[in-house]
């Protein structure tokens, strides 16, 4: 191969792919669209907060096909017509990045928590994630292939790191990646997930109730990997690589991207 086409499809890992991005608007979810519309993919942006999300389709949408949607997660007709959507427009879908997620207060007593919260982010965090996987599925089976990728956490792997409910659907959707895994990879189709640890996100900002920089200096406090800070971008790449051709053999897979925080830090189980 010449070496101009080599740097070429180093630079493009995604060109000619076309990728659903749920949460797209803000965080780790605009991070990876701006990564993989830099990698020449076709975007279909997905959120709620429709001015964020516009203005997010603006700044990447120059040199790059890119198209918003308002998609609630927790709704199945609204899931369903976003990747109608990014079939519609680009004539297929090959990568659904389930990303969207919130945060609640935790209440480390089991006691003082509240049934409605409970349930509600159980709602967005593994109700929204089914509902990707089931429709991307159906998009992808066709095509006999296709990458899944959906946001767990650190609190996928340990207890005690964050709320009862964060925790519990976050380990669901390692659940959920292996047994959509297992079923989908007759067709072609991988299903994976992400589990980072802190990033200094406007969900951090929520979660923790502290700045960027206090954030950063919370979180490099824990981490044993010194020096280094989690940015989104180091997210996004974690799911460049899930996605990407280099990545074609991984299945099921729980890609923890925490600098070793879950394996060395008793507090982190
Ligand atoms: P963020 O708040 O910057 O982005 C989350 C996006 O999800 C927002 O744009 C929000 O509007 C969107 N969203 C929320 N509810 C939605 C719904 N019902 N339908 C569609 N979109 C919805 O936060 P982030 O840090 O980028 O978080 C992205 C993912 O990463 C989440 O799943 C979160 O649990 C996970 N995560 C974040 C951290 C962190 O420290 N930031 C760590 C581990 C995992």
């Amino acid at each position: 191969m010449a070496i101009t086409s080599l740097l070429s499809a180093l630079s493009r890992r995604l060109e000619g792919k076309v990728a659903l991005i749920t949460g797209g608007a803000s965080g780790i979810g605009k991070r990876t669209a701006e990564v993989f519309a830099h990698h020449g993919a076709k975007l279909v942006i997905a959120d709620i907060q429709d001015e964020l999300g516009h203005s997010v389709c603006q700044s990447i949408g120059a040199q790059n096909d890119v198209t918003y949607v308002h998609c609630d997660v927790t709704d199945e007709s609204q899931v369903k017509a976003a990747v109608e959507k990014a079939v519609k427009a680009y004539g297929r879908l090959d990568i659904m990045f389930n990303n969207a997620g919130v945060p609640n207060e935790c209440k480390p007593r089991i006691i003082d928590n509240d049934k409605a919260d409970f349930e509600r982010v159980l709602r967005v965090n593994i109700t929204g994630v089914f509902l990707g996987i089931k429709h991307a599925a159906q998009a992808m089976i066709p095509a006999r292939g296709g990458s899944i990728i959906s946001t767990a956490s650190v609190s996928s792997c340990a207890g005690g790191i964050a709320s009862h409910a964060y925790t519990c659907s976050k380990h669901a959707v390692v659940g959920l990646t292996r047994n959509a895994a297992v079923e989908l990879g007759q067709f072609g189709i991988r299903v994976n997930c992400l589990s980072p640890y802190g990033v200094a996100t406007p969900f951090g900002r929520e979660f923790i109730g502290l700045g960027d920089d206090e954030l950063e200096g919370l979180f490099g406090s824990f981490a044993n990997l010194k020096g280094v800070t989690l940015k989104a971008e180091d997210v996004a790449n974690a799911a460049l690589f899930l996605a990407c051709e280099e990545g074609r053999y991984v299945s099921g897979h729980n890609l923890v991207v925490d600098g070793g925080v879950t394996i060395v830090n008793p507090s982190f189980g």
